[in-house]
């Protein structure tokens, strides 16, 4: 499939998913009985993958209410795409996690960024594909069902999620500047793309993060 008929599908998409019911999807959640529990298990890196994929918009929320740096926030995914010099190729950023795996942002078994998190957090353990609701493992599924305000907003929430995404990706396919393919190599930059076009990380020997104008104006 083209890039261009890419772009056109996720428009559709978008369009069906400004159009979608809330009370319609609140009333498929009270099927799944899901409860929180505030184990804050979907946190902490004990209980499985807590990966978190962020978009740029969430970083920019995220450092506005922590204070913290861009790279404080969020650092580059692992990937195995890398371009014909060596440098590595990934898309988005994920949430930056402590050395024993827990989120950076959980203190005391609570989100200090709460008002603030990213769209994954607010919607997990769901997520919609298309109008469909998929789950993941969560020790709140099978209780009583959370009150039905409680359920109209996490409905909104999945729909802004959708949407979020479906907006970030069409933004991310018009600004992608494609790679040739190439071999792993000891490069220390990494070629992140997302929504605000192409962003180029220097990882340095004792892993630090940094912004660069990228190999093409450097040493690469
Ligand atoms: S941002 Fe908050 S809710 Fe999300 S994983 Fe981190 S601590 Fe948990």
């Amino acid at each position: 499939m083209s890039l261009t008929e890419e772009i056109r599908l996720l428009h559709a998409e978008l369009a069906a998913a400004r159009k979608a019911d809330v009370q319609a999807l609140a009333s498929k959640l009270i099927e799944s009985d899901f409860s929180c529990t505030r184990c804050s298990k979907c946190c902490r890196g004990a209980f499985g993958d807590n990966t978190v994929a962020v978009f740029p918009r969430e970083v920019r929320a995220i450092m506005a209410a922590s204070g913290k740096s861009w790279f404080e926030v969020v650092e580059p995914p692992e990937g195995e795409d890398y371009d014909d010099r060596g440098n590595l190729h990934v898309f988005e950023w994920v949430l930056r996690r402590m050395p024993d795996g827990d989120c950076v942002f959980l203190k005391d078994g609570l989100c200090t960024v709460y008002e603030a998190r990213p769209h994954i957090c607010r919607t997990y353990p769901f997520r919609l594909d298309s109008a469909a609701i998929e789950s993941y493992d969560c020790e709140g599924a099978g209780r009583c069902p959370t009150c039905s305000s409680e359920l109209v907003s996490l409905a909104e929430a999945l729909i802004a999620r959708r949407i979020g995404e479906l907006e970030e990706s069409i933004a991310l396919l018009e600004r992608f500047e494609p790679f040739g393919q190439g071999e792993r190599s000891d490069s220390q930059y990494i070629v992140v793309h997302d929504s605000e076009g192409t962003k180029y990380v220097r990882r340095s020997a004792d892993g630090h993060y940094s912004f660069c104008p990228g190999p093409g104006a450097g040493s690469g």
